[in-house]
């Protein structure tokens, strides 16, 4: 496994043998199960894969959790090898945003809402360093995680847009046996916080049963998301949302899918979860 911070190395390892396939998983690192599943996804499809680790600072804003997100690359590059990996790219905050960097890439309607509207200035900043991995990398394949829901719609957008050669691929959301979505952020909860945590889980399954009951008022599946919240006292709700899976436009009516989503704060730490409502065939 080539394990490198330096661009020129990563393109000439990718077109060392331009017949293979290259998968890609994009990371912030603290791989748990749900970076590792995108991992396995990548392998199956791919001649090699590729992985990238790195604390992207264009995505956090000046208040959040930058300095304290965990890193553990040690033990990531382990878990990257255990799974064959080929090539991790590791790089510095100076190789992607050198002195003198000035452009970024600005995805306009689908960002402004949900994350983008708690998060003004986040996905300029992840579509900014996933422009620049993909122009680095140059994978056929990109690898992302439904757990990011509004990231996969954004990212797809950026690449129709701006012509990427590039597949985007989005796998399932990988959850703790008690329901609680996969997130190196879940490393911030303890205790009875953690017990919380479920509750992001249990509202959307809330809202799948009444689906599955017949339910199709959008505002109706809303305030059963944000009555289960309420209910729960350490957390605070930052937005619900049940929208248009591709246009992200929020729903009067479900007339044959939906994505339902959340933001919850326990203290400092913000989770985020969803899933898809699907009229059955
Ligand atoms: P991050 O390191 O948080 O930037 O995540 C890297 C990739 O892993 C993103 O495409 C995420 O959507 C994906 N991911 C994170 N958590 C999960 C999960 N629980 N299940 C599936 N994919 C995930």
């Amino acid at each position: 496994m080539l394990i490198t911070k330096n661009i020129e190395l990563v393109r000439r390892e990718r077109w060392a043998d331009p017949g293979q396939t290259w998968g890609f998983v994009p990371t912030m690192g603290a791989l748990h199960e749900g970076h590792l599943s995108l991992v396995r996804c990548a392998r199956a499809e791919n001649s090699r894969v590729a992985a990238s680790i790195y604390v992207n600072p264009t995505q956090f804003a000046p208040t959040e959790d930058l300095d304290a997100y965990p890193r553990q690359l040690e033990r990531d590059l382990e878990l990257l090898r255990a799974e064959g990996v080929d090539l991790v790219f590791t790089p510095s905050d100076t190789e992607m945003y050198p002195p003198g960097f000035q452009t970024y890439v600005s995805v306009e309607n689908v960002t402004r809402v949900l994350e983008g509207a708690s998060r003004p200035t986040h996905f300029r900043g992840v579509a900014t360093v996933v422009a620049k991995l993909f122009n680095i990398v140059q994978p056929t394949r990109a690898y992302f995680g439904q757990k990011d829901a509004q990231q996969t719609v954004v990212i797809r957008q950026m690449v129709r847009d701006l012509n990427f050669p590039v597949d985007v691929i989005v796998c399932p959301i990988v959850r703790e046996p008690d329901g609680l979505a996969m997130s190196s952020r879940n490393q911030y909860l303890h205790g009875e916080t953690r017990t919380a945590a479920t509750v992001l889980y249990r509202a959307l399954m809330a809202v799948q049963s009444a689906f599955e009951h017949g339910e199709r008022n959008a505002e109706t599946l809303r305030a059963l998301m944000r009555d289960t919240i309420a209910a729960e006292k350490l957390a605070r709700l930052d937005y619900v949302s049940v929208a248009n899976p591709d246009t992200l436009q929020e729903l009067d009516t479900i007339a044959d899918s939906a994505l339902c989503s959340l933001a919850v704060f326990f203290g400092k730490t913000r989770l985020i979860d969803n899933i898809i409502l699907e009229e059955s065939e």
